[in-house]
This record gives structure tokens, sequence and C-alpha cells, in this order.
């Protein structure tokens, strides 16, 4: 057991707490990034499957009751779920929550920032691989850049702060956007996380050609600032936080050429209640059924503290100690398990 926050965590083989759950509360998505979902079908979960809110914050308080400090929702798209504030009014009020965060692509944002905020909400991340409307649409086949901007603002505006803008950057794709999006952070007030491209389930058209490094980026970023100073942290976060001159702190998630499994304290809760232990995790246990079988609380937990207590994933080491490496999961095997898409695991 780790100790932390009061609260006595179980421990994987490794060592790593049970800390960090993020909780997909929609496979849906609004938009078809290239990276993610570039197919013209999908295999969407069953709606009469996807837990409750009740069901879910539930959920969350058997794992918070473990050590679970921080939450985060993510989608699909979340904000496309239906009264999403109340969800987050629900979570709000688990006082073992120190950390309540939400991922969104930003399109719906301007709609839900101030209810968000209201319900109690603790901080954002926003995506934004592109600051060109025309690139936009070609990134994500949806023409919904300008919603994306005026949601940054409207959640400005409803009092978030410490916002952080997630780029996934891919050759070919964005790459010379980074100062750009680098500046437009500084301005907005908002920590830019550059994300390298990831062989996940669903990126059907991942290569390694496409993947544009933490070195690559630094060399980019270093040409136009100066010395960049990397920041000491202790801590689970994914992303490496590194200084400009100016003052300007960004973040770099290496997850294909650095990455930093050994102290990952994350898993990940699919809209339909089945349990991932790491994001490249082939099978996930089922929380769903013993929910709604009406299974005790205290075999739950049970069950959760077990399987954490056999973990010993580490996916993205695994993949890069690939020879060669290619697309991770197959379509027709996305086809037949849509539990292995990214967007379906959140991400
Ligand atoms: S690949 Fe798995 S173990 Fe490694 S950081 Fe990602 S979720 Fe954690």
């Amino acid at each position: 057991m780790a100790r932390g926050a009061g609260m006595d965590a179980p421990t994987d083989r490794f060592g790593r707490p049970l800390r960090n759950l993020r909780v997909s509360v929609t496979d849906r998505c609004n938009l078809r990034c290239h990276y993610c979902m570039p197919e013209e079908q999908y295999v969407w979960l069953p709606r009469e499957e996807l837990l409750t809110f009740e069901e879910l914050s539930g959920l969350v308080g058997i794992f918070t009751d473990l050590g679970v400090d921080k939450v985060r929702l993510t989608g699909g798209e979340p904000l496309l779920r239906r009264g999403l504030p109340l969800l987050v009014r629900m979570l709000a009020q688990n006082p073992r929550i120190r950390d309540l965060a939400l991922t969104t692509n930003g399109v719906l944002l301007a709609g839900h920032a101030q209810a968000l905020r209201e319900a109690g909400l603790h901080r954002l991340n926003i995506s934004l691989d592109t600051l060109r409307p025309d690139r936009f649409q070609h990134l994500t086949r949806k023409d919904n850049h300008a919603q994306v901007l005026e949601g940054i603002a409207a959640a400005r505006q409803a009092g978030f702060r410490g916002l952080k803008f997630d780029t996934v950057v891919v050759r070919g794709a964005n790459e010379e956007e980074i100062t750009d999006i680098l500046e437009f952070g500084k301005k907005a007030e908002a920590e830019v996380r550059f994300i390298e491209y990831m062989d996940v389930g669903g990126a059907t058209q991942w290569s390694p050609e496409k993947v544009f490094s933490r070195a690559e980026m630094l060399e980019v970023l270093g040409r136009r600032y100066g010395r960049i100073e990397p920041v000491v942290e202790q801590g689970s976060a994914p992303a490496e936080r590194f200084l400009l001159p100016d003052g300007t702190l960004f973040g770099i998630i290496a997850s294909t050429t650095t990455p930093f499994c050994r102290r990952c304290d994350r898993s990940r809760l699919t809209a339909d209640g089945i349990w991932y232990l790491c994001l490249y995790a082939q099978d996930g246990i089922d929380l769903r059924q013993p929910v709604r079988r009406g299974i005790s609380r205290d075999q739950i937990r049970t069950t959760i503290v077990s399987a954490w207590q056999k973990r010993n994933d580490r996916g993205a080491e695994e993949r890069r100690a690939l020879g060669s490496r290619g697309v991770f999961v197959p379509i027709q095997q996305l086809r037949a398990n849509p539990h292995l898409e990214m967007h379906t695991r959140g991400g």
C-alpha cells in the first residue's frame, strides 16, 4: 500500500499506486480526428449499457475510497453526454477527489463552460491541434474551428484558470504550427502540451514516419526561443514540463519515443463500465455487471484491489521495445471489439 493524501492506495507489481482514474462518459465524438477516428463507420456501445450518473458516481466513490484522488472525465467527447454538469456536481461533492478535470475538444464548450464551473469542475484540457480553420476541417472532417475558439474564450470567462491545450503533433499535418500554438497559449494563459502521435487502438493511419518526436519538438522550439530548461518534478503526470527563457511553461507527452509507464498510476473506466489498467490493454474488467447485479461495494472493492495488485502493464514501453512497429490494432479487430478504440476508453 502507498500512502498519500491520508489514504492508502493499493499498489501494483511495480509499486505504482492506484491514484488516477479517467472516466469516459460517452464513446461518441463530434469530430473525426485523423489520429483517433479516421474511419467512415464505427461500432458504438449500446446505449442501454452506458452507466447512469448514479452508477458512475457510485463506482468512482469505490475508487476514491481506495485512494484515487484524481478524476478526469473524457469521451469520446464528454460534452455530448446529456446533462454532464449534473455528474460533475455529484463528483464535486466527493471530498476525496482532489483534482476533478475534463478533457474536451471544445466544440460545445461555449454552451457548457459556465455550468461546468458552477457544478464544481476544477480544471479543463482543451484539444487544439491547429489555429487554421481550413486545416482544422482537413484534420477533423468538421467545420467547427470557430466554436473551439469560442469555447476557449468562454472557459476563461467562466473563471477556469490553469487551462491546458492538448496538441497532438503529427509530421506532415501540423508540426510547423507548434510555435504559433505556444504563442496562442501564452495569450490565452494556457499551458500547451504537445503530444506525440501514438499507435493506440483506433490510430489506423499511424506509422513511425508520422511521429514528430519530443526531440524534434525541442529542437524546433529551441531554435525559436533559445535555451529550454526541463522542470524537475516528482509525480506521475504524463507530461514532462519545460521552461522557456521568458518563463513560459509547456509540456511534452512523449509516450511513443520516451514512455513513462514506470510511474503510471492511471486507469480507465469506459462509459459502459469496463475498467482498463492500461491504454494498450487488450482486456478490461467488467464493473457494470457487478453494479447492476447489486454486488456489494466491498466485493467490488476487492475485485478492484486484486486486479490492481496483479497489474504489470507497461504498454507504451513494450511497444517502443518492438523492432518494427506498425498499427497496433487492425481495423477488423476494432470493428469486432470497439473497446479497443481509444475513443471508447478515453485516451
Ligand atoms: S502505456 Fe499503459 S502503463 Fe504505460 S503510461 Fe500508458 S496507460 Fe500507463
